[in-house]
């Protein structure tokens, strides 16, 4: 486990970085926190690091509602009952963590194994709405960035000339450990690439991954690992004539990839990025969606 350390950006824009970074901004007497971690300890060591250097704590804007990065969140509203700021539809999903057990469990009420602090986090309340585009929240302005795809309604922050980019994108090592990267729209996660590469700033820290200075270098090699998963899953639709079902498909990718999944909570999140890529080439129409024999396929078209 990486140790969180205060990482200094610029006069005003910093991240706690670790295994999951949280940003953090400090203005006019003011402190803003970008993401919480994934629990309690991990806000608990943020806390302890913001009280031993008396830095101020007023709001927390968090990206998207995975686990790993709102997690912390109800441990830090109990203890320092400031306000937190997300999308609508992320807010959505914080107020009712079950949701994220369910939509992996195809909609039927989840069983308890998918229950966990991975899948889902404790629930808590966001009151205020973070809109896309120009927000003021106290001394800070910043852009917010639509930066949907690898959740529903992910956010990325433009602060002054430091980009909070969440998991708009991953470290090289975070991309290479995942290999298939958790995305739910594979269309929209290599459009909110695309946009990551036009933005002018100091430099972008990922949510999972080192601050850079040329950013772009790793939003390249996302956009890379997108376009290969893309091609090597249409290669294997068309190498079957029958088509084949998702279940196998997402066996076959995880077995191209050398990938052994341990935990089912794992396989649904990586069939999960397999249907989201599968959705893509059915808009583009190159496969097909169909029931034969009573049994979901896909076919190249
Ligand atoms: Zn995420």
């Amino acid at each position: 486990m990486k140790k969180l350390k205060l990482q200094q950006f610029t006069e005003h824009c910093f991240a706690f970085t670790g295994a999951v970074n949280i940003g953090y901004c400090k203005k006019d007497g003011k402190g803003l926190l970008v993401d919480t971690g994934i629990d309690e300890s991990s806000i608990k060591k943020v806390l302890k690091i913001i009280k031993q250097n008396a830095l101020p704590l007023d709001y927390c804007i968090i990206t998207h509602a995975h686990a790993d990065h709102f997690g912390g969140a109800a441990y830090l509203k109990k203890n320092t009952h400031i306000p937190l700021y997300a999308t609508a539809l992320e807010s959505a999903i914080m107020e009712n963590p079950i949701l994220e057990p369910i939509y992996l469990f195809n909609g039927a009420s989840p069983i308890e194994e998918l229950r966990n602090k991975f899948l889902e986090g404790p629930k808590v309340l966001v009151e205020h709405d973070l809109k896309i585009g120009e927000n003021t929240i106290g001394p800070f302005e910043m852009e917010a960035l639509d930066l949907s795809g690898h959740s529903y309604a992910q956010t990325g922050l433009l602060i002054e000339d430091i980009l909070y980019a969440a998991d708009g994108y991953f470290g090289r090592e975070a991309l290479n450990k995942h290999v298939i990267p958790f995305i739910i729209d594979a269309d929209k996660t290599l459009s909110s690439l695309e946009k990551l590469l036009h933005i002018q700033c100091k430099g972008a820290v990922p949510g999972h991954g080192p601050f850079e200075e040329n950013f772009q270098a790793s939003v390249r090699e996302n956009k890379k690992v997108h376009m290969e998963n893309l091609h090597s899953l249409y290669q294997l639709i068309g190498s079957k004539e029958n088509g084949e079902t998702v279940e196998t498909l997402t066996k076959e990718m995880l077995t191209l990839h050398n990938l052994e999944v341990q935990t089912l909570g794992q396989w649904l999140l990586f069939r999960t990025s397999i249907t989201a890529y599968l959705a893509s080439l059915q808009r583009e129409k190159r496969i097909r969606f169909i029931v034969r024999d009573n049994e979901p396929r896909v076919v190249a078209d």
